[in-house]
């Protein structure tokens, strides 16, 4: 089950929390049971979906350098 992090705008908190992807976007309870949180973007990448880097492009290519 993937991670996410959370920050408590009510007392700066950051947790953490297990639950399911379609949970996600779902109102998450900090630790001090304040419900003012909000998800932070966190860098863990489940089932290897993570975006592709940007392709070089032109520039990338040598062909406008
Ligand atoms: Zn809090």
């Amino acid at each position: 089950m993937p991670r996410y992090d959370y920050r408590c705008r009510s007392c700066g908190a950051t947790f953490e929390l297990s639950r399911p992807m379609a949970e996600s976007a779902d109102p998450a309870q900090c630790p001090e049971g304040h419900t003012d949180t909000v998800k932070l973007l966190s860098a863990v990448a489940v089932g290897g979906t993570a975006a592709a880097p940007p392709q070089g492009g032109c520039c990338g290519g040598g062909c406008c350098g």
